[in-house]
């Protein structure tokens, strides 16, 4: 599986700085993403040549402010998050403003990066107000990577909540299991996935939520890799698992209706887009573990998972 290097400087160690928002939306070589209500601008009428709009900080009136890194020649990008009714730069139609889902694998990697970085801050500037230990007032710090309590001077994070993900193969190696969702149509199959619950760890998350949603038990449980997912503020962990045993196999029959398992050259038709079974979209770490699995075997080569 591909790992992906982060191609956006964050520039963590200019948050510090007094003023620093201040002074970089001072500067004409400044970059902006605004944020509405979990959708951007693009720039580009087609959206597969979409890119990420960025605008000078004088084009923004009225927002809450943050800093998000610096790009690839080293200027300031900021994050200007925009009350839902705001209409500063509302100058182009509706329908530029565009969500995560719309954009499908559509973006650079870099902007794909950046894009979910001021979705998940943006959503946590716009979530999160108030202490949730006294439900205090709180005054933004760090350039906008932090709160602080006015009243119990308690200090705030962005959060993220973990949730698993999981390719599980058969004692073999030789087939896939994959569930359909109950609100997915009957056609879809994914990989299992859950929420961390308070306390804990991933391993046991992963072991809970195969047996709850198909029965199986796993064994030789490996990390692969993690997706920021800020709806409102996952981060999917991608592992993969054998099963114990491949007979086990059971529907919880709520969240999951069917679960089933898939040949090799199943998957590989899937992939392809023939046949009768749907799986996740290319932006997903759903299908990238899935991809890593139907790749990794001798017989596959050649094959365009794309
Ligand atoms: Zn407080």
């Amino acid at each position: 599986m591909t790992t992906m290097r982060p191609s956006l400087d964050r520039a963590a160690e200019l948050r510090t700085e007094s003023g620093i928002v201040d002074r970089l939306r001072g500067e004409e070589s400044s970059r902006v993403i605004a944020v509405r209500d979990g959708r951007v601008r693009i720039a580009g009428a087609d959206l597969q040549e979409a890119a990420l709009l960025r605008v000078p900080p004088a084009e923004i009136a009225e927002a809450t402010w943050a800093l998000l890194g610096r790009d690839a020649e080293g200027h300031a990008v900021l994050l200007a998050s925009l009350a839902p009714e705001a209409d500063s730069v509302d100058a182009a139609p509706a329908e530029t403003w565009l969500g995560l889902r719309d954009f499908g694998a559509n973006l650079s990697a870099g902007d794909s990066e950046l894009l979910i970085e001021a979705l998940a801050l943006a959503g946590w500037l716009r979530d999160a107000p108030f202490c949730p230990r006294c439900g205090g007032g709180t005054e933004l710090r760090q350039a906008g990577w932090s709160r602080r309590c006015l009243v119990c001077g308690r200090e705030h994070f962005p959060r993220m909540d973990p949730a698993v993900i999981v390719a599980v193969e058969s004692p073999d190696g030789e087939r896939l299991l994959l569930g359909a969702n109950a609100n997915w149509g009957g056609r879809m199959y994914s990989c299992f996935a859950g929420f961390t619950e308070a306390g804990e760890s991933l391993e046991s998350t992963v072991h809970r939520e195969l047996e709850e949603e198909s029965g199986v038990r796993l064994s030789s449980l490996r990390y692969m890799s993690s997706q920021p997912w800020p709806f409102p503020r996952s981060l999917m962990l991608g592992f993969r698992a054998v099963a114990v045993d491949e007979d086990e196999v059971r529907p919880d029959g709520e969240e999951i209706i069917d679960v089933r398992w898939f040949t090799r050259d199943e998957i590989g038709s899937a992939l392809r887009g023939d046949g009768p079974v749907g799986l996740p979209g290319p932006a997903s770490i759903a299908r990238a573990l899935i991809v890593s699995w139907f790749e990794e075997r001798p017989g596959s080569v050649g094959s365009d998972p794309r």
